[in-house]
């Protein structure tokens, strides 16, 4: 039985200020919530909102880490340090590491499997562009991502990795993805997973879809099958909306 999992990315947006005011309501709002949260603040709050959510139901995420330990590298940040926060998991392969800071399949492997030897959890995002889509090969490049992001991770650290569809041409546009359109790909994703570790891993994996989710579509996204959660970006920033979609029923 897999368990519903809602997370908020709150990107390149709020001072500490901000993200302590929001942080602080969701601990409220959501303290009586049923699924599994989390929040992943810009780095510059981590520590800020780490304090507020400590021994809350929502857990601390990071939207990015460096693919080394440590060592000489400019403006990066590593896995360790996030550990030193209390920092319990990271998005990584976002759509906008992908394709505005050019992220590769094999980079975003380093970085799934560095973190994972760290006991950290992942969100491993995938995700196609329109232009993909509209050629048919939606599917296809979930696929390669899903592969290549996942080389070399054993069967039992797959545990701790949650995988988002997040189709490009529907983050931040207002666009959505059909939830039949979302079920499809997720349902291939889960296929994959099969193909590569059995048929118990792939019933168990926590698939989010993410893409302009809002407070009037996540329950019927959520109603699918194959669809176990939301990665949220612009409705993850205020409470009236991420608190809907997180309590969605
Ligand atoms: C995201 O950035 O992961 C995302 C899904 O954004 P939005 O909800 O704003 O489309």
């Amino acid at each position: 039985m897999r368990t519903y999992y809602i997370a908020g990315n709150w990107k390149m947006h709020k001072t500490r200020a901000e993200a302590a005011e929001l942080a602080g309501a969701l601990v409220s709002q959501l303290k009586d919530g049923k699924h599994k949260y989390l929040v992943a603040p810009a780095f510059t709050s981590l520590e800020t909102v780490g304090a507020i959510i400590r021994g809350t139901n929502i857990l601390l995420g990071a939207q990015n880490c460096a693919p080394e330990e440590q060592g000489a590298h400019t403006g990066e940040v590593s896995v360790l340090q996030l550990k030193d926060l209390g920092v319990q998991a990271v998005i990584l392969g976002h759509s906008e590491r992908r394709h505005t800071y050019k992220e590769d399949d094999e980079l975003i492997n380093r970085k799934v499997k560095l973190a994972l030897q760290h006991h950290l959890e992942v969100i491993l995002c995938v995700g196609e562009l329109l232009a993909e889509r509209e050629a048919g090969k939606a599917e296809q490049v979930c696929e390669t991502q899903t592969v290549k992001g996942l080389a070399g991770v054993s069967a039992t650290d797959l545990s701790r990795v949650t995988i988002a569809y997040e189709p490009v041409w529907a983050i931040g546009t207002g666009k959505t993805a059909t939830p039949e359109d979302a079920d499809a790909i997720h349902a291939s994703i889960r296929g994959v997973v099969g193909k590569l570790y059995g048929a118990k891993a792939a019933g168990d994996i926590i698939i989010q879809y993410g893409g302009s989710v809002k407070p009037d579509n996540a329950a019927l996204l959520m109603a699918k099958e194959n669809i176990d959660g939301a990665l949220v970006g612009g409705a993850a920033l205020k409470p009236e909306t991420f608190v809907p979609i997180a309590k969605f029923s």
